[in-house]
């Protein structure tokens, strides 16, 4: 599998190719909406793991679209 972020490789050793597949596609239902230019990214093309997670959360960080640093929240795609 290429493409993997170094953390998403860290926990593709601990747990099945089950699993992991799960957890990507979870990971790829979580979005985070910049509310400036409306640019929308997944945790898992960012190199993050959401799994098993409920409830929206806010991330501090740069869009790569716009590169306007706030507070964008995340929340899974229904
Ligand atoms: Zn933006």
């Amino acid at each position: 599998m290429n493409g993997l972020s170094s953390a998403q490789k860290f926990i593709k050793m601990f747990v099945s190719e089950k699993t992991f597949v799960a957890m990507e596609e979870e990971s790829r239902s979580w979005k985070a909406k910049c509310s400036d230019c409306n640019h929308e990214i997944s945790i898992w093309e960012m190199g993050g793991i959401r799994y098993k997670a409920a409830g929206n959360k806010k991330l501090f960080r740069a869009c790569p679209n716009c590169g306007k640093r706030s507070w964008q929240t995340v929340y899974k795609q229904a």
